[in-house]
């Protein structure tokens, strides 16, 4: 009888050994991951609320501007998905991606970044909101600044936890992108992917640090060298793969 319970207790021990890291730690939630649909069907992503973000916030006044003036899409950040469907359809979605603002408070620790373990070959960061570093109200007055390099940290440290996934990053923030990896070594399963705010002006000129740029274009305009326009992330995966090939870095979607 006392040799059945020692087995046993063997067994759970290595049990648990193995699928330490394997299984989320038995913590509070920390933060929320969205389940993507449409063109990003089946993908998962970490994002902030862009209404709160400052520079979301700032970005969507001034390109609104913009746009309005030259009287066509010269900015994307002006016809911003995010900010509308969360003025519009998504509603209660602001309310989950508030809780990913742990994320630029603070620097997780192992145990907390243990809760960010995902079953999945390719993830998305910010598919809503830029690195989130100050929130504002609703009037766009600053109530709340982070340390402008938590948000970064973290991802890598989430990226690093989970080696046999290739994470993606869209971000605006040459700022923090060029500053930080100057001194930090960048995962080599993190892809950076620089999102170009000026429609119709295509950059092929990779920024430091960056992997890839996203363009916009407006209708048929640079036809020939749209690459995304029409497709489903799970089926193209360029920006989710490493690439020596320009075709591959340099990507072109059509304006919606
Ligand atoms: S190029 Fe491919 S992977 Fe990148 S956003 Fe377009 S469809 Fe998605």
């Amino acid at each position: 009888m006392m040799l059945r319970l020692e087995k046993k207790t063997i067994l759970i021990l290595e049990l648990k050994e193995k699928t330490q890291g394997v299984f989320k730690m038995p913590l509070d939630n920390i933060g929320h991951v969205s389940k993507l649909r449409g063109k990003l069907d089946k993908f998962e992503a970490i994002g902030n609320n862009t209404k709160k973000n400052k520079f979301c916030y700032d970005r969507y006044i001034e390109a609104k501007k913009k746009n309005e003036l030259a009287g066509k899409i010269v900015d994307i950040c002006g016809v911003c998905y995010s900010h509308e469907s969360m003025n519009g359809y998504m509603k209660n979605l602001p309310l989950s991606l508030d809780k990913n603002e742990i994320l630029a408070e603070k620097l997780l620790s192992d145990l907390e970044i243990k809760q960010f373990f995902f079953l999945q070959s390719f993830f998305r960061f910010n598919h809503h909101g830029e690195l989130l570093t100050e929130l504002v109200d609703d009037n766009g007055v600053t109530i709340k600044t982070f340390p402008k390099y938590n948000m970064i940290e973290n991802y890598c440290r989430i990226a690093e936890y989970n080696p046999h996934c290739t994470f993606a990053l869209w971000t605006k923030r040459t700022d923090i992108i060029k500053r930080y990896f100057d001194k930090r070594e960048k995962p080599k399963n993190l892809i950076i992917v620089f999102s170009n705010t000026k429609v119709d002006k295509v950059i092929s000129k990779i920024p430091k640090h960056f992997d890839k740029v996203f363009n916009n274009v407006n209708g048929d305009n640079f036809k020939e060298i749209q690459n995304c326009t029409g497709q489903k992330c799970k089926d193209c995966l360029r920006c989710y793969k490493h690439s020596d090939k320009l075709d591959d870095n340099i990507i072109v979607e059509k304006t919606k």
